[in-house]
């Protein structure tokens, strides 16, 4: 079974509008625990409200790029369309409020509601090892079994790998997840790569965990 990386290009594509977080978030002290030795495994909750700047708002894809208190910005279609699919893995949607969009306010561009989603965070987990991991900072001993290397502030830092590989016992049946080990990455599985070719969203890119290399310098 092959597993695919997705990636949302952000503010350097040129292409499709990106999104921001206002000045004023709100930025909970609280972050998604492993349920195991409670370290992060994910990074802070966001807040109400749900306020985001669009930039360069012309064209607005499926997907919006950004750093924001949500695995993904998706369109209004990409929600309908992921709500009637039976696909599963997305457990929330939340509605953002666009406050401004390039330099002048929504309403000229005519957007359509955006929605941020987030992702199930899954006891799946990635075998560094396999992966030919280099860390940036290695992990200390004695770490959680469960979200460690990788994950829980103590299991270090990869600086590049040279494929994603799974621990094949772990794997979900989710069709969008992140491994609980491997924080920040969303994967998804065959069925939910035919399902955004098939709807033939935009703004995405997906990598075949055999080929997803990472290279923190590059
Ligand atoms: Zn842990």
């Amino acid at each position: 079974m092959i597993y695919y990386k997705l990636t949302i290009p952000g503010f350097n594509q040129y292409k499709f509008a990106w999104a921001e977080m206002t000045e004023n978030a709100n930025v909970s002290q609280d972050f998604p625990k492993c349920p195991q030795c409670h370290e992060p495994v994910g990074v802070s909750y966001w807040l109400p409200p749900y306020d985001i700047v669009l930039k360069q708002p012309k064209k607005i894809g499926d997907f919006v790029g950004g750093v924001i208190g949500v695995d993904l910005i998706v369109s209004q279609n990409f929600k309908d369309k992921y709500l009637s699919s039976g696909l599963t893995g997305i457990v929330s949607f939340i509605q953002l409020n666009i406050v401004k969009a390039g330099v002048s306010t929504k309403k000229e561009y005519n957007i359509l509601p955006l929605w941020g989603a987030t992702v199930e965070i899954t006891y799946t987990q990635v075998d560094y090892k396999k992966m030919e991991v280099t860390w940036f900072s290695e992990p200390e001993e004695n770490i959680c079994k469960l979200c460690c290397p990788g994950g829980g502030g103590i299991g270090g830092t990869y600086e590049k790998y040279q494929k994603i590989v799974f621990k094949k016992e772990t794997l979900t049946k989710n069709d969008f997840f992140i491994p609980i080990n491997f924080p920040g990455n969303i994967m998804l599985s065959q069925n939910a790569k035919a399902f955004l070719e098939i709807n033939d969203f935009s703004n995405y890119q997906l990598v075949p965990d055999y080929e997803a290399k990472e290279n923190i310098y590059k």
